[in-house]
């Protein structure tokens, strides 16, 4: 059970399943269209029907983290009962052994800092400006912390568009410089999403990237194998979203690729990532994740299939949440004495208490998934 080196680079085509629009990119040329499809400049100067690499990885990344979230979801619910009650757990947790508070009142606070809903995993729902003094947290250099989601507080993987999303390595060197490094960095550690000197970031930054790590795989952009002679053109009514009316004036036309056009795209494998490489046909696994590019999802546009993909694993994410947790636990005694070797005093004792914190979220959620 190992990547072939084969399996290192591969080529897919893509199907359109309905129409698409996928837009941006450079409008060299004056049009009368106003939203116009992307197009790719070529070698000889040429513009080609195209879906851009960014768009590809984005959705790729997007599909990816959704599922490993709820997957981990599920997990949770099973060992702790529910989010609300994990999150009372790990706060409870995470203030008095790591931060150093006690918080009598939690259970009755929490109800103010957590909206109630049931779809938490598919959505963006902000923790509210209780958080901070709900935390204690009075420095303003934790103001951040108004804008953060129930997304921070989930073990194993991170949000990369919050301020909490993972640091690398290098940031726990100089932790006691910055309040708000320190903190992100014991909440990225007690959430498990980090195991210091072994694992730098959560299994998504790992795989897409984040700041100061690079990407480990590569996607080129995907250029349209089937000729279009005319790429045809909707008009459409831009709605207003808070009158939730036509907005005056303001009919406009939009370029879309019609449905059946196939691209063609090449996506790599740059690097290894530990607890990928016991996995079978990664590649293909992350391609199968794309099922959706570009805007009007709600209209059905954008319905795609990666084609070419040979070996699909159903358990696909729960392999790689299970792989997660093995290399965690069999490198979490080793993390343990290189951060005794490296930090000291007050910080050290944080960042292993914060571990500690970590590990016993790990077994939870190992438990949550259950062995099957
Ligand atoms: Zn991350």
């Amino acid at each position: 059970m190992s990547i072939s080196s084969d399996l290192q680079s591969h080529t897919y085509r893509l199907r359109l399943k309905t129409r698409t629009h996928v837009g941006g990119g450079p409008q060299a040329r004056p049009s009368i269209i106003d939203l116009k499809v992307w197009r790719a400049r070529t070698g000889n100067g040429e513009d080609k029907l195209a879906i851009p690499s960014s768009t590809i990885k984005g959705v790729m990344r997007t599909r990816f983290e959704n599922e490993v979230r709820r997957k981990t979801f599920e997990a949770i619910k099973k060992s702790y009962g529910s989010l609300e009650d994990f999150l009372y757990c790990f706060l409870k947790q995470f203030t008095a052994n790591v931060m150093n508070y006690s918080i009598d009142s939690l259970k009755e606070d929490l109800k103010k800092v957590i909206p109630k809903n049931n779809r938490l995993y598919s959505g963006y729902y902000g923790l509210g400006t209780e958080l901070p003094s709900f935390l204690d947290l009075h420095d303003e250099e934790l103001s951040a912390l108004v804008s953060v989601s129930v997304y921070d507080f989930f073990p194993i993987i991170c949000d990369p568009t919050s301020q909490l999303s993972c640091l690398s390595d290098k940031d726990l060197l100089g932790i006691s410089e910055n309040e708000m490094t320190m903190f992100t960095l014991l909440l990225q550690i007690a959430l498990a999403k980090k195991l210091p000197f072994s694992s730098e970031t959560c299994t998504s930054c790992e795989i897409f990237g984040a700041n100061g790590l690079i990407s480990a795989i590569k996607v080129s952009d995907f250029i349209a194998i089937t000729n279009i002679p005319v790429i045809p053109v909707q008009a459409r009514i831009s709605v207003d979203r808070l009158m939730r009316a036509v907005s005056q004036a303001k009919l406009f036309s939009a370029e879309y690729i019609p449905e059946d056009i196939e691209f063609k795209g090449r996506i790599e494998l740059m690097r290894r990532v530990p607890y990928l490489s016991q996995l079978d046909s990664i590649l293909d696994n992350l391609a199968n994740l794309i099922q959706r590019v570009g805007r009007w999802e709600s209209l059905g546009f954008g319905e795609v299939e990666v084609l070419d993909v040979m070996n699909r694993d159903d358990r696909f994410i729960i392999h790689v949440i299970r792989s997660y947790i093995d290399y965690y636990k069999q490198n979490f005694e080793n993390s343990v004495k290189k951060v005794n070797f490296i930090l000291e005093g007050e910080n050290r004792d944080k960042i292993i208490n914060a571990m500690n914190l970590g590990k016993s979220i790990i077994e939870k959620i190992e438990e949550g998934l259950g062995r099957s």
